[in-house]
């Protein structure tokens, strides 16, 4: 059930129209796409990129086409991503490569968030340096740090950087991480994320780290009050059922569930019931009242 701030009528309209109400007029071979008011019950969106809009540099099928829609209909939207091995700028270059519509502004981070949160502070960097113009705000040092934060190192999570992470915490730094997803799809497979690190940072230290990214609902307002949307006038599409699906659901957003990317038959969070599901981001317009032309 959505929670907090929403507005319990507009999750049953979503649900009626992704039942298969047919109720918006035939465009036929319109070029684009038409935007209906009268079945539009979102007023915005927030946009998960890895296994959502791609895997690895291949776009989802549809989904160039969906955010066309998005832009002709004009429907505000942010990515809002949980990866932390690319900056900002480069993500942003990777989905103008891709041929997707994209500023800087409308992507948010983990880092961009921490960069806002702790800014001043000192920390011990376990993350990307890649990430570090990302993270201009913070003192990096390995002199008692005030925070330990850890990011996706993929194949650099070795054990001599694990161990000088875990001797920080244990000198007193406190863990913060940038996002704890269990695991992430690439190209050949579904392969470890942050999360596996994180937890083992936290059971050898006996620490609960801090999360900056999604689920945490504090990720999800900055990218709403961005927006400036409420939380159930927007809807969260994302493959990752718990950091987008349920994250969203108890931000009170509409959590919407697309079976791309490291989606799983059964793998969907206990007590976390999509608000709506669909096979991929290509089934957006139609859900949120638009009808997509065979062009854009
Ligand atoms: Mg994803």
């Amino acid at each position: 059930m959505v929670s907090g701030d929403d507005e319990p009528g507009g999750k049953a309209l979503l649900r009626t129209l992704a039942v298969g109400g047919k109720n918006y007029k035939d465009v036929g071979s319109h070029p684009r796409c038409v935007f209906i008011p009268a079945v539009m019950n979102v007023k915005g969106l927030l946009i998960d990129l890895d296994g959502t809009l791609y895997t690895g540099n291949v776009p989802i099928e549809g989904a160039r086409k969906t955010l066309a829609c998005l832009k002709d209909a004009g429907i505000p939207y942010r990515y809002v991503t949980n990866t932390t091995r690319q900056s900002r700028r480069e993500i942003v270059a990777r989905l103008d490569d891709m041929g997707f519509p994209v500023l800087e502004e409308l992507v948010f981070t983990p880092a961009t968030a921490t960069n806002i949160k702790m800014r001043g502070h000192s920390c011990y960097p376990l993350v990307s340096e890649t990430l570090f113009e990302d993270l201009g705000g913070l003192q990096f040092t390995s002199m008692s740090p005030e925070f330990v934060l850890v990011g996706d190192l993929g194949e650099d999570f070795t054990y001599v950087r694990l161990d000088a992470a875990f001797r920080q915490l244990m000198s007193g730094a406190e863990l913060v991480a940038l996002q704890k997803n269990r695991y992430w799809k690439k190209e050949d497979g579904l392969s470890l994320d942050a999360g596996p690190f994180v937890a083992a940072l936290e059971y050898a230290s006996g620490q609960v780290a801090t999360v900056i990214g999604k689920p945490e609902p504090p990720f999800f307002r900055a990218a709403l009050a961005d927006l400036g949307l409420s939380a159930w006038e927007v809807a969260m599409v994302g493959d990752d059922a718990r950091a987008d699906v349920a994250g969203a659901q108890k931000a009170g957003l509409l959590g919407v569930q697309v079976k791309t990317g490291k989606y799983r038959v059964g793998i969907e969070t206990p007590g976390a019931e999509p608000d709506l599901v669909l096979n991929s981001i290509a089934g957006l317009p139609e859900a949120l009242g638009m009808q997509a032309g065979d062009k854009g």
